[in-house]
């Protein structure tokens, strides 16, 4: 199944599909992997021959230039079973066009979006016995780039590999949707104007973990980043966006924090603004403060919030703590809109509801 662009190579130490099963019995995120990987490589101005091989240890000269300076960007979507036994992505499109926005602020050369995709149903095709069939499971799909030259100096990679892989991916929540407590970040920020807050870069992971470190200090499971400038407007949680669920007038709105160029422009919120409308809520993409947030809950007009993302898809926000105050959010239960948009974002997801937007993709 070699298509022009990439060469397929069978993995010779496949599992067994009783090993498989054995694996797939138990799923976690991001621990288990599929037998195969594809590698592209960049050099001479121009992608090469690409390659579908068993998944394995790349081998790096220890000069690498992306280990020393951090020139590594990633995606992240999923593929689903559906009820026919066929396989479909989520809006794998919309990932290789943010792929190539991260790489052009990185520096890096862009992977035309077509091999972007074609990498990726290459990849599900071979690797089909792997994607879970239960309802909340999925094939998570990881695409990087890292900047290969053996080289200390700073400047640009000549030398780039694409990679590819895959892991199945159980239920994000095994025992049922929860809310999270979230923690406001006072002492650090994810991203300055200016900055690669836009760009999704493992630099921008590497920077969080100890703002998160803390959250966790404070008994909260995820921190909240505020603006860098004015350390007033809410930005993101953790990696994933957020939302505000406003009922006023027997009108229910959705607000999620503008995009300032310092959040990153998830795929799952821009596909939420749209659903939103199909259910016969109002949405708004604008700033909106801290202090409001404490005021909106306390008049009772925002009864509801939650976080989206691909991995966790929506996790509704219970609680939030920062220096000197607490609230809880819905006596810190699950919310009627924010579920309702779970479901419905779900239902599109494994096909048990029609596809109105286009946003699946047919691999198998
Ligand atoms: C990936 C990511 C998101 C969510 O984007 P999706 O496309 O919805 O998965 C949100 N915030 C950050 C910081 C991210 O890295």
């Amino acid at each position: 199944m070699s298509t022009p662009n990439l060469i397929v190579t069978p993995s010779a130490t496949m599992l067994s599909d009783a090993q498989r099963a054995e694996k797939m019995s138990n799923l976690s995120f991001g621990r288990t992997f599929t037998d195969h990987m594809v590698v592209i490589p960049y050099r001479d101005g121009a992608w090469q021959q690409g390659e579908v091989k068993a998944y394995g240890p790349l081998s790096l000269d220890p000069s690498t230039s992306s280990l020393h300076y951090g020139q590594s960007i990633f995606e992240g979507f999923k593929a689903f079973s559906q009820a026919d036994g066929g396989v479909k992505t989520f809006r794998p499109q919309a990932n290789g066009e943010r792929f190539n926005r991260s790489a052009k602020r990185l520096a890096m050369p862009a992977l035309p979006v077509e091999l972007f995709m074609e990498a990726a149903d290459t990849l599900i095709s071979l690797d089909h016995p792997w994607v879970p069939e239960n309802i909340g499971e999925s094939l998570y799909l990881r695409p990087f780039m890292i900047a290969t030259d053996p080289y200390l100096g700073v400047r640009p990679s000549l030398e780039y590999l694409f990679v590819l892989i895959a892991s199945p991916a159980g239920a994000y929540f095994p025992k049922g949707v929860k809310p999270v407590t979230v923690w406001i970040s006072e002492d650090y920020v994810r991203a300055a104007p200016g900055g690669t807050g836009e760009a999704k870069c493992a630099g921008n992971y590497a920077a969080s973990l100890l703002a998160q470190e803390q959250a966790q200090q404070k008994g909260c499971d995820q921190v909240v980043w505020l603006d860098a400038v004015h350390r007033e407007y809410i930005e993101e949680m953790g990696g994933m966006n957020l939302f505000f669920v406003y009922q006023e007038n027997g009108k229910t709105t959705i607000v999620t924090p503008e995009l300032t160029g310092t959040l990153l422009p998830g795929i799952t919120r821009r596909s939420l603004l749209e659903l939103a409308k199909d259910l016969g809520y109002e949405s708004e993409e604008r700033k909106l403060s801290v202090q409001q947030w404490r005021d909106d809950i306390a008049a009772g007009r925002m009864t509801e919030v939650f976080a989206c993302g691909t991995a966790a898809v929506i996790t509704p926000v219970g609680e939030v703590k920062a220096n000197g105050f607490e609230m809880s959010i819905n006596k810190g239960e699950n919310g009627p809109v924010t579920m309702a948009l779970r479901d419905a974002l779900l239902a599109i997801q494994h096909g048990t509801a029609p596809d109105t937007h286009n946003w699946m993709h047919t691999v198998v």
